[in-house]
């Protein structure tokens, strides 16, 4: 099965996403915390390209989910904004390009990415500047 949704960058469509991701996932009859999990990074990859992607105007971001054999979950996150530099240096925990403004309302720990990490069993990220990010995540449910 898979399904796909594009929608704009508004910071509104963070918890959309979040419940559309939950949503499709329920069909594999996930536990309270595999969901919490899935629901989570989705959270971080969308706000980042909300936020990081589109910095000063909206673009369009889309969340492709598929299910795969073996009970996985895969899910695209894809933006065409700025893209990431550095990868590497964007995965170190408390690195955050974020300014202090946004510090001071509660963003830009640099702890998005590290935690798509923990709570995902893969990620991958392709990125290119200009051009944009998509973020691959998978997650195995029922295991
Ligand atoms: P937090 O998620 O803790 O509020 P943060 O968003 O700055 O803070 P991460 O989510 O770990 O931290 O991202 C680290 C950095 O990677 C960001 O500050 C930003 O520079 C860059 N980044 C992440 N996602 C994207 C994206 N989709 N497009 C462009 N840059 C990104
Ligand atoms: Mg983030």
């Amino acid at each position: 099965n898979e399904a796909t949704v594009v929608f704009l960058s508004r910071s509104a469509n963070e918890g959309f996403a979040r419940t559309a991701a939950a949503c499709f996932a329920a069909q594999l009859d996930p536990t309270l915390d595999e969901v919490n999990d899935i629901k989570t990074a989705v959270s971080e990859a969308v706000t980042n390209a909300i936020v990081h992607a589109y910095p000063n105007t909206l673009g369009k971001i889309t969340m492709r989910m598929r299910l795969l054999e073996d009970l996985q979950l895969e899910i695209q996150i894809k933006d065409s904004g700025v893209g990431i530099p550095d990868v590497e240096q964007a995965m170190q925990e408390g690195f955050s390009t974020a300014g202090q403004t946004a510090r001071e309302l509660g963003f830009g720990a640099g702890m998005g990415l590290p935690n798509i990490k923990k709570y995902t069993d893969k990620m991958q990220i392709d990125t290119q500047i200009g051009r944009g990010t998509t973020m691959y995540l998978s997650v195995h449910v029922n295991q």
